[in-house]
């Protein structure tokens, strides 16, 4: 083997650069990054909408988004590089009372995590906040207003350039394709150009990463699923100040991009899969939910060319996969994000930089998130899923 490295991450995207930074800053710089496209973020960080939020429902993703929005806060300052972090809130619109008692339930416990810019809004508050919604049937809802959007490939580019700046090598076009085991655990990968000796690897390959556990005989429980945005034309009737906004009667959601919208919806019968060609006939399901909420957009012009698809990578309980595999000694996961990958990327770097160099981590509690739980039992349902 001609090369070795301290850590090799598998995957060159948001959640690998972010750890690849995290680890620098904790003196750890002999790190090979392998990325097997020919650039950085032609996985899911270049598809996802941006969205960074604190609503969430159980306590480990709450601490997940408090240090990373936080984080995201200091970001340009400390990385002397744009996250294009926007803090315009997330506004969840509840119709149904048992959405207004979960909305309730969720803000206690993100106030009890310490979470001081949640409240908890009234029909005539929202409809202050978007005069443009139809508001006959909304009961009210939540607003947090340091949630908001970042831009991701911004914000990978500057976990790259600064944690190659310390001295972190960046192979691009090296898809890694087995990982080398020993008496003692890892022992490297193997790559088209060859191996790589290492005795920890990081699976950071997000939607791929079940292919890439397998080659180290762990069985990692992470699935594709496809996603599709629709960017508007530019559309003056709604102020590029809004939030993104949640309808939870049907999950369409959306928020201001460029000088039009961008807008959301979960097709709930989207089947697991590689599948990243945009449907065209997903235009009109999207917009005929958009319209019952937001009668405008009616108006609105929309170039299903510029509309695009991506992969969730999710997992059983709607949680990432973080830490060491059970039984192989020096094999760390970060995967499995369901959709809140770029959100939760600095808690992440931060979470795997610890474990790996010692071992343990005060940011959460780390076991909850192990893969272990699959084989107990003990999952943590996340429902606030978009
Ligand atoms: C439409 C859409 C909207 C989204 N919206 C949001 C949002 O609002 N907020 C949010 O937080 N998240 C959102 N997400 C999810 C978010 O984009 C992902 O969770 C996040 O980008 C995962 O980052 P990653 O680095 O783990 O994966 P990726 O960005 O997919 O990077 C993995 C990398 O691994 C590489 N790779 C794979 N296999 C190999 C191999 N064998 N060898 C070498 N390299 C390999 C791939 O080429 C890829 O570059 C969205 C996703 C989509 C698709």
């Amino acid at each position: 083997m001609n090369q070795t490295a301290d850590v090799i991450i598998i995957g060159g995207g948001i959640v690998g650069a972010s750890i690849a930074w995290h680890l620098t800053q904790s003196g750890c710089t002999n790190v090979l990054v392998l990325e097997r496209e020919t650039s950085q973020g032609k996985g899911s960080t270049g598809k996802s909408m941006g969205g960074v939020r604190a609503q969430f429902s159980t306590p480990v993703n709450i601490q997940m988004s408090l240090y990373s929005i936080d984080f995201y806060r200091q970001y340009d300052e400390r990385m002397d590089y744009p996250s294009g972090y926007r803090p315009q809130g997330y506004l969840f619109v509840a119709t149904a009372e048992k959405h207004m008692n979960y909305l309730r339930a969720n803000y206690e416990r993100q106030v009890a995590m310490g979470l001081k810019t949640v409240r908890l809004v009234s029909m005539s508050e929202i409809v202050e906040m978007v005069p443009q919604m139809r508001a006959d049937d909304i009961l009210g809802g939540t607003f947090c207003s340091t949630d908001g959007f970042v831009d991701p490939y911004s914000v990978m580019s500057g976990y790259t350039l600064r944690a190659v700046d310390r001295g972190v090598r960046l192979l691009r076009n090296t898809e890694v394709t087995g990982i080398l085991r020993d008496a003692q655990g890892i022992a490297g990968v193997r790559t088209a150009d060859g191996e790589i000796a290492s005795r920890v690897v990081v699976n950071a390959a997000g939607a791929w990463a079940a292919a890439i556990a397998r080659m180290a005989g762990v069985d990692l429980p992470v699935e594709p699923l496809r996603r599709m945005l629709v960017p508007t034309e530019p559309f003056s009737e709604l102020s590029q100040r809004l939030p993104m906004v949640i309808d939870m009667s049907t999950g369409f959601h959306f928020r201001p991009e460029g000088l039009g919208i961008l807008m959301a919806w979960n097709d709930p019968e989207e089947t697991p899969g590689f599948k990243t060609s945009f449907d065209h006939a997903f235009v009109e399901k999207i917009l005929t939910r958009a319209v019952d909420r937001v009668p405008c957009l009616e108006n609105v012009e929309v170039n299903p060319k510029r509309a695009w698809a991506g992969l969730y990578e999710m997992t059983p309980d709607h949680h990432p996969v973080l830490g060491q595999a059970p039984d192989v000694p020096g094999f760390f996961l970060a995967n499995g994000f369901s959709g809140h990958g770029v959100m939760h990327s600095p808690a992440t770097g931060r979470i795997l930089a610890d474990l790996i160099l010692h071992g343990k981590t005060d940011l959460v509690d780390a076991g909850v998130l192990s893969l272990d739980r699959y084989r107990t039992g003990n999952l943590i349902e996340e429902t606030a899923v978009l």
